[in-house]
């Protein structure tokens, strides 16, 4: 099976995140996607929702999808793995598919930045959308595959400072993920 891998940090997950698995699933011709939320650690820059309550978010917002599901494997450890590791582990793992890695604009700008870059390149073929905001430049040595899609200027930072500031964010986010976070009382100043 041809799989595209759907990385971020989904703090929380949007309607972005849908609209690039599902658009890249029908150009890339993929059979299904698999959301891989990053294990971030808790120290690190602002205070990132706790990794079980991100994985539910991402489980809710793809539910209604029986192509999308979600992998907990970069939960597996205590330290943050890097895409490169989890590709190598996820092709160790699953020897028959062929995996993608879906990337925005923003992270395609950075690719060469991420840990062991060339080696990375060699081991993916990654799928990219545009954003507003970011330039799609492709890094030397990548191999990328353009997903055509409607630029969204949606952001899980933005949809924060709005529940923050007491904004609606219906619509912007799958209503069952809207509902968990005024449950769960996330992103309250
Ligand atoms: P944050 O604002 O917290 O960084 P985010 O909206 O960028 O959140 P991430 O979890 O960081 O979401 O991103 C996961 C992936 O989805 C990245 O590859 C990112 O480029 C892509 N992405 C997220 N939102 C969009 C969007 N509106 N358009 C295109 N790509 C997007
Ligand atoms: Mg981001």
């Amino acid at each position: 099976m041809k799989i595209g891998l759907m990385g971020g940090t989904f703090d929380p997950p949007h309607i972005g995140h849908l609209l690039i698995a599902e658009q890249a699933q029908e150009q890339l011709e993929l059979d299904a996607v698999w959301f891989v939320p990053a294990n971030v650690p808790p120290h690190k820059q602002r205070t990132v929702t706790d990794a079980t309550k991100r994985l539910r978010l991402v489980e809710e917002a793809i539910a209604l999808n029986p192509a999308f599901s979600v992998s907990a494997i970069e939960f597996e450890r205590e330290e943050p793995s890097y895409t490169y590791d989890t590709i190598r582990a996820l092709k160790h793992r699953y020897p028959e598919h062929e995996f993608l890695f879906l990337v925005g604009a923003d992270s395609l700008v950075s690719l060469d930045t991420w840990y062991q870059a060339e080696r990375l390149y060699e081991e993916v073929v990654f799928g990219a959308v545009a954003r507003p905001g970011s330039r799609y430049l492709i890094p030397r040595g990548a191999r990328v595959k353009a997903v055509d899609m409607p630029l969204l200027e949606i952001s899980s930072t933005d949809i924060r400072q709005r529940v923050a500031r007491g904004r609606s964010i219906r619509y912007l986010v799958p209503e069952a993920v809207r509902q968990r976070i005024e449950e769960w009382n996330l992103y309250a100043p």
